[in-house]
């Protein structure tokens, strides 16, 4: 019998010792530890292991991400839908979910007499929303976008944090499109992906072509040629627009390859994030069809695409990337004031309302605590400013201006520090 031992090799010390500093440093980012420190999330198996309960802060910056993700697809042409969480079987085995997909399911629920099972993908309710009525080639492309709550069966055992859950919010959208317009959309949904790993401070990416597996064809569903026509058009466009990537076999989705794209993370670690797959299966096995030009019906192309993957899994992703030191956009909290003592808590309360009157989001710690305990609390609590008010600052009318890990910045006006914050939102600065 082989044994296998699995081990890491290093040639010299600096490469150990930076392997090790990697460690120490992924252990201080722990999405599980800081999530429970920031009260961000929570993930315990009385509710349910897997499924996650997003606490005010954690909700918050949730739904900070959430409304850059509606306004920038509205603007980028996309409409949105909300669909129902659960469908019965029938559905789920025009799809092919049912006979492809069934060891990822939770197991059904009889209703009627009807087995329902709760949705793993958000596909067949957006073809709902495409052949409700006859589509023309002047509609097309249509995008249609939802951020939807899918389950996915895995084994206790891979569940991880928010890294591996049993029930997520897929950034989720299909788009229906002709053959003519499909290089553009998917070159589209490449360039939706780069605004979003740039907004949130991903510099690095690698891509990757996930194909069929040539060995195990019965796990996918269509044609051979079909298959052939996909995976060649997704190469071409990578090539055309410059993409470096690797071509992996095996990867695909069932019903078509994808182009899959990993993130680098501040401390060098890569993560899967946007998807974008190609399908010519599911509109067949649909009977979807537009009118063309010719008045004569015609099958449209399906395109997958999730950009952040799953809220949840993205969550995790930037809680490590940013070791909890969310942006000012992100944080729920952006501004805690430290008066220095009781003395100083009315003139604490008017900076407090000329802050939240700008649309600032403001906290006071007005507990009897020495100035370096807060101070140290605020810094420990990952608020990006600290904002120090004593003798000296209500005398002069200045606020005493602390940022996260810079430390003082010193005495400002009040209409200054607002102007400070407020460009720090509208640029996104990281
Ligand atoms: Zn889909």
């Amino acid at each position: 019998m082989l044994t296998r031992i699995y081990g890491v090799a290093f040639e010299t010390k600096e490469e150990l010792e930076a392997h090790l500093a990697l460690l120490e440093e992924a252990k201080k980012r722990d999405h599980r530890k800081l999530g429970k420190d920031l009260e961000l999330f929570r993930i315990t198996p009385e509710y349910g292991a897997g499924l996650c309960i997003w606490l005010p802060n954690g909700a918050f910056i949730r739904k900070q991400i959430e409304d850059l993700w509606r306004s920038e697809h509205l603007k980028r042409g996309y409409e949105l839908l909300f669909t129902p969480h659960t469908a019965p079987r029938g559905l789920w085995d025009t799809s092919g979910h049912a006979q492809h997909y069934r060891d990822s399911m939770f197991a059904p629920m009889t209703i009627d007499d009807e087995e329902y099972f709760l949705k793993p993908m958000n596909c067949p309710f957006h073809i709902g929303a495409y052949n409700f009525r006859q589509r023309s080639y002047r509609e097309l492309p249509l995008r249609f976008a939802e951020l939807g709550t899918v389950y996915r069966y895995e084994r206790s055992g891979v569940l991880h944090g928010l890294m591996r859950v049993r029930g997520f919010t897929q950034d989720d959208a299909h788009i229906f499109c002709t053959e003519d317009t499909l290089e553009q959309e998917i070159s589209n949904c490449l360039d939706v992906a780069q605004f979003f790993y740039k907004t949130f401070g991903f510099t690095k990416y690698k891509v990757e072509l996930s194909c069929r597996d040539p060995k195990d064809t019965e796990k996918y569903i269509g044609a051979d040629s079909l298959w052939e026509l996909s995976e060649n058009t997704l190469a071409k466009i990578l090539d055309k627009y410059g993409f470096e990537y690797k071509r992996v076999e095996g990867e695909a989705a069932f019903y078509g390859p994808k182009i899959d794209v990993k993130v680098v993370d501040a401390i060098g670690r890569t993560w899967q994030l946007t998807t974008v797959q190609l399908d010519w299966n599911l509109p067949e096995r649909f009977d979807l069809t537009y009118v063309g030009t010719d008045n004569q019906p015609h099958r449209p192309i399906m395109i997958h695409r999730a950009m952040l993957g799953s809220l949840e899994r993205f969550f995790g992703i930037l809680i490590e990337h940013y070791a909890g030191n969310f942006p000012v956009w992100l944080a729920p909290v952006q501004v805690r004031l430290l008066p220095v003592s009781a003395k100083f808590r009315d003139y604490a309360e008017q900076v407090a309302q000329k802050l939240r009157d700008a649309g600032i989001r403001v906290q006071m710690d007005s507990s009897d605590e020495k100035l370096g305990y807060k101070i140290r609390k605020a810094e420990l609590d990952k608020l990006p400013y600290a904002v120090v008010l004593g003798q000296k600052e209500m005398d002069e009318n200045t606020i005493g201006v602390r940022r996260r890990q810079e430390g003082d910045l010193g005495a400002m006006t009040l209409d200054a520090f607002i102007a400070r914050i407020q460009d720090e939102v509208t640029t996104r600065k990281l």
